[in-house]
């Protein structure tokens, strides 16, 4: 039987309280960051209660959020292109023909990009809005030219002691497998160790805390970086002013919480473009206080 959206979505680490607003079109102009051409693709929106964050009260949630008590929030992939490569971080949710999600290939088509053009893709974590776009409905594998790069802190958080895992993401594992295994049977799996470079003006920086291995993948170009920060961050309205709010879907909380300073410290300090995953814009950090201020990037 199909599990309801609400069911299925609970397994992704991220709970949908109540249904999806339509997706805003997609952005087709790309931003600049030294030679890498960088697009944002949402692939769906979701719709994320204030009430999941802890360390702060609802009424200040509640005033951040301009009087509301969810944030429409967005599922981004994105797509960077270096020279001579074309990189996808994330893959988004996937197609439901219920919901509105699985929008990552027409955003690439509006970015004059077909699957078969990707060269590598990179995953910050395995929750399923980051990952659930590997596949087609087939089973196939959705980029059948890319590589499929992943941390082995990732990996081993997963797969290495089932008994490890809390027992509410025990039940994920199958449906994991089975998504790497269309990459790995076609010798386009690679499993990368922590600070590892993938490919020149392209590393991975360890960022654990939301998943046992999440990562963040650091781009230069041109004495330009741009990270894409995956889920170090799910509400741009108040943790950036607040890194030191928590959210529940950070499996080690005060770990999370630790990262994200630190990476927001130094983002701050070498005026690096960031990309969430679940931020509306791109955006350059100041420090403020004990907190940041954000500058949109277009
Ligand atoms: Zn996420």
């Amino acid at each position: 039987m199909r599990l309801p959206f609400i069911a299925s979505f609970l397994l992704c680490g991220i709970a949908l309280s109540q249904p999806a607003v339509t997706s805003t079109p997609v952005p087709l102009k790309p931003i600049q960051v030294g030679q890498l051409k960088v697009w944002a693709l949402r692939d769906g929106l979701i719709s994320l209660e204030g009430s999941l964050l802890s360390g702060i009260t609802p009424t200040e949630v509640r005033r951040l959020l301009g009087g509301k008590d969810a944030a429409a929030t967005p599922v981004n992939t994105f797509l960077v292109k270096l020279p001579g490569k074309t990189v996808l971080v994330d893959t988004g949710i996937g197609k439901d023909p219920e919901e509105d999600s699985g929008h990552l290939s027409e955003g690439l088509a509006a970015a004059g990009v077909t699957p078969t053009d990707i060269d590598l893709i990179v995953i910050t974590h395995y929750h399923f809005d980051h990952i659930g776009g590997l596949l087609k409905a087939d089973g196939s594998r959705a980029f059948p030219k890319a590589r499929l790069c992943v941390p082995r802190s990732e990996q081993a958080f997963w797969f290495e002691d089932e008994a490890k895992l809390p027992e509410r993401l025990r039940g994920r594992i199958p449906k994991l497998k089975a998504i790497f295994a269309a990459y790995e049977a076609a010798g386009a799996f690679l499993v990368f160790e922590d600070g590892a470079e993938l490919t020149p003006g392209l590393r991975s920086v360890s960022a654990h805390g939301h998943t046992g291995g999440h990562t963040v993948y650091a781009f230069t170009s041109g004495g330009r970086e741009l990270w894409c920060i995956g889920d170090l961050i799910h509400f741009g309205a108040v943790q950036i002013e607040h890194p030191e709010v928590g959210i529940s879907f950070d499996l080690a909380g005060a770990k999370a919480i630790q990262v994200r300073q630190d990476l927001f410290r130094k983002a701050a300090q070498a005026k690096v473009v960031l990309a969430g995953a679940h931020l509306p814009e791109l955006v350059q950090l100041e420090a403020k206080g004990t907190g940041f201020v954000a500058t949109p990037v277009r």
